[in-house]
């Protein structure tokens, strides 16, 4: 179908779109109205851990459908509780609350952070958060993001969200008080850009948490589901949080969420947390395929050394450019491209023929890079040739 057969304009306005519409999607590809095909490095923004439309989650969706759709939240069903259990196993959490999407796990753990500082801090409610950090786009979470302007948007903020520099413990033990119940961050912060949080200045963070008794929130929304190539990005700093948040890779492409916390933290009482779909066994048995393929220690041993190669093609190609490098975890990479040609070349690359190559750039000298985690080499050498090709003709 044309373009112009579809009435887009019955949608709101929230971003600037190109003018196709995709209609399948498989592994690394996407296909749009015209047929044309494109190689995906956005995989619905670090969400398609298994690439488009894998076998196991389609196998998941079609059995859990024809069993039981939503018994309601206040009862069990299986799934929720399959999930749940295994997450705990893998993590050095106790216990779950599921939820529909990232920026509401990121409420569930503000609030269960409140909560604990109501019962043991004296009402301590402050949660230090981070300069160009991202947690999701509700009202309170736009408050603790650090995005540039987005405290007067939509004000009056949600307060209480102090902001330091990530990798500055200095800059965050000055904003401690006793009204501090915690600190919370992006092990690897992605919307501000790919920036890892040092391994130094995570051990220093639990440390300093620990000195003042008050909680380490990891918001692993992007870094968790072995997007890192550990399981969740915590482990690659060898510390151990208090809360922490995921959803994106958990589903795999479906809406699924999840606040995690240890036992001495889950202070909720009935009344407390809810909705309507949390928990659901249609998205949880999803989460049960996807945390079973990527939960394998083969697959994560993969996924780094799919990074490594990627790290390490990425690099060369910044030297044969002049470029300034690149930095990453795992498979959240990005290449530093010294000039403000991201969305140059992030059109150039969507537009070739007589295929496309999808890519972001998260700041105007920035691209990132967030594969499906089962990627191949070749569809990594492929998007490689395509970059350099679009490199050659741009810095000619
Ligand atoms: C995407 C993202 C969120 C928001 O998740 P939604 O599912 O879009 O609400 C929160 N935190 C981080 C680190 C993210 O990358």
């Amino acid at each position: 179908m044309e373009f112009s057969q579809y009435n887009v304009n019955s949608l709101m306005y929230i971003t600037p779109r190109p003018e196709i519409v995709f209609t399948e999607g498989r592994g690394m590809w996407l296909t749009d109205n015209n047929g044309k095909r494109y190689l995906d490095y956005l995989q619905g923004w670090a969400v398609n851990c298994l690439g488009h439309c894998p076998a196991v989650i389609h196998e998941a969706l079609v059995a859990q459908s024809q069993k039981l759709l939503n018994p309601s939240p206040a009862f069990y069903n299986a799934p929720m509780v399959e999930l749940a259990t295994m997450l705990t196993q893998q993590s050095c959490f106790d216990r779950v609350f599921f939820t529909n999407s990232g920026a509401e796990a990121n409420e569930g753990a503000v609030k269960l952070a409140r909560k604990w500082g109501q019962l043991n801090k004296n009402g301590a409610y402050e949660i230090i958060t981070f300069d160009h950090g991202f947690h999701g786009r509700t009202l309170a979470m736009m408050s603790a993001s650090g995005k540039p302007g987005w405290d007067t948007i939509f004000a009056p903020q949600v307060s209480g969200f102090p902001k330091a520099d990530l990798n500055d413990i200095a800059s965050v033990e000055k904003l401690i008080t006793d009204k501090t119940v915690g600190v919370m961050l992006e092990p690897v912060q992605g919307e501000g850009g790919v920036i890892p949080a040092s391994r130094e200045f995570m051990q220093a963070l639990r440390a300093l948490t620990e000195k003042h008794g008050i909680l380490l929130i990891v918001d692993e929304v992007q870094t968790g589901m072995g997007r890192t190539g550990e399981l969740f990005g915590y482990q690659l700093s060898g510390i151990e949080p208090d809360i922490m948040t995921l959803a994106k890779g958990i589903g795999g492409g479906v809406p699924l969420g999840a606040l995690l916390c240890r036992e001495e933290v889950a202070c909720f009482v009935p009344g407390d947390q809810g909705g309507t779909y949390n928990g659901a066994p249609l998205m949880t048995a999803v989460g049960i395929a996807v945390l079973k393929t990527v939960g394998q220690p083969e697959f994560l041993a993969a996924v780094k050394e799919s990074g490594a190669y990627l790290s390490q093609q990425l690099m060369k190609l910044s030297d044969d450019f002049g470029l300034q490098g690149e930095r990453g975890e795992g498979l959240l990479r990005a290449l530093k491209l010294g000039q403000p040609i991201g969305a140059q070349i992030v059109e150039t690359a969507r537009n070739m023929e007589p295929f496309g190559l999808l890519l972001n750039s998260p700041r105007p000298d920035l691209l990132r890079f967030m594969p499906a985690l089962n990627v191949s080499k070749e569809e990594i050498d492929q998007m490689l040739a395509m970059l350099r090709e679009i490199l050659a003709q741009i810095k000619k």
